[in-house]
């Protein structure tokens, strides 16, 4: 018989797979600490377990970390894996550290479907979903190469955010992203607390709401535009869902989480393109039209071969950001990072073993 992985079962999942064996609940309570508060893959090392019962987990489970294939780390700190699963598939998982501090930036699919025209991963065509044990898993490996096991502090943790901003678009992996991100915040194990974690979406409307209901954690909308014509253009999703119907979903979002949790727009500096101020004068008109708790973060676009793209100029993003602040508005300029890697965000992309895309 196949042995079951456990990485990426609910509680529920894992208590009945445990009943199924014959044994206690409060067992899965145990193995759940294990698996999620120690860090431990060896059922050898459970301590608190008797010898036969580590035994007959060892006979029925695995808990599976994804093969390293490549480990890159960017002059600046920022460190970059190509992980493996066991079909082959590859993904991309980043760190990006910062004084006291850092961000996980995790992957949700293999390739992505919405094929925006500024993306690396987009220009890759979606091969498939990952799993929820798949997407824990990605930030459970970056916690192994820094020890962070058990679960530190809030306070003295390295690796204590996560932005869902890898490869794929989440909301088209919902079920299992939700299953993801519920491990990963559960007090009991790996304990990233929601309002650390943050979702950023292409805008698939009818699941933003959910985000609020289902999830709590923090939402970014990739607009990168301040009108439908100029966003089709560069994103053919938005003749799907065009702009105004991700704000009306947005506003849902805010109507159950609250106006102060601030929804995140990303604005990608296109030169020529997007920048202008007009540009922005034309975004601020449509946020205050919508009354949303917002906040900007203008991301110099990063180039990667055989994009015809360039960036906008240092002058342009400052006079852009320096627009939307006057208007009331955060507008930070992110700053690039692992650029020399190609770990930047939209520059992730993987081939699979077979070397297909
Ligand atoms: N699919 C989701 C999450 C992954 S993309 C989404 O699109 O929101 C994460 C962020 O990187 C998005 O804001 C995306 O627009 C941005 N991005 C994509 N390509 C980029 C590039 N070449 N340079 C800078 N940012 C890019
Ligand atoms: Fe997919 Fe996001 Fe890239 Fe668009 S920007 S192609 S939605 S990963």
């Amino acid at each position: 018989m196949e042995k079951k992985e456990l990485l990426g079962l609910s509680k529920e999942e894992l208590s009945a797979e445990i009943a199924a064996i014959g044994e206690k609940p409060f067992r899965a309570k145990q193995l759940w600490q294990w698996i999620y508060f120690r860090g431990e893959t060896d059922f050898a090392q459970m301590s608190n377990l008797s010898k036969d019962l580590r035994a007959k987990l060892a006979e029925n489970f695995t808990i599976t970390r994804p093969k390293i294939i490549t480990e890159q780390i960017s002059t600046d700190k920022t460190h970059k894996w190509l992980l493996e699963f066991a079909d082959g598939q590859r993904i991309e998982t980043v760190y990006i550290p910062e004084e006291d501090r850092g961000a996980v930036c995790i992957s949700t699919q293999v390739g992505c479907a919405v094929g925006c025209k500024f993306c690396h991963t987009g220009s890759q065509k979606i091969t498939r979903n990952l799993t929820a044990g798949e997407i824990v898993a990605q930030f459970m490996t970056a916690r192994d190469a820094y020890g962070e096991w058990p679960s530190p502090t809030n306070e003295t943790r390295m690796l204590s955010n996560i932005v869902v901003m890898g490869m794929g678009e989440p909301l088209h992996n919902r079920e299992n992203v939700f299953k993801a991100l519920k491990i990963l915040s559960d007090g009991d194990g790996i304990a990233i607390s929601k309002r650390r974690i943050t979702l950023s979406t292409s805008g698939i409307v009818p699941h933003i709401p959910a985000v609020a209901t289902e999830l709590g954690v923090k939402l970014a909308i990739s607009l990168h535009a301040p009108n439908n014509q100029k966003r089709s253009q560069i994103m053919p999703i938005n003749d799907r869902y065009p702009i105004e119907e991700i704000l009306t979903a947005c506003q849902k979002y805010q109507e159950v989480m609250g106006m102060s949790r601030m929804i995140t727009f990303e604005y990608l500096m296109l030169k020529d393109f997007n920048d202008s101020l007009g540009d922005a004068k034309e975004l601020i008109a449509l946020m205050k039209k919508y009354k949303l708790g917002a906040k900007f973060n203008l991301i110099p676009f990063n180039p990667w071969p055989g994009c015809d793209f360039k960036p906008s100029s240092n002058n342009k993003v400052h006079a852009f950001s320096r627009e939307l602040e006057a208007a009331g508005y955060e507008a930070p300029i992110r700053v690039a990072r692992g650029q020399d890697i190609l770990a930047a965000c939209g520059q992730l992309k993987s081939t699979s073993q077979t070397g297909k895309a």
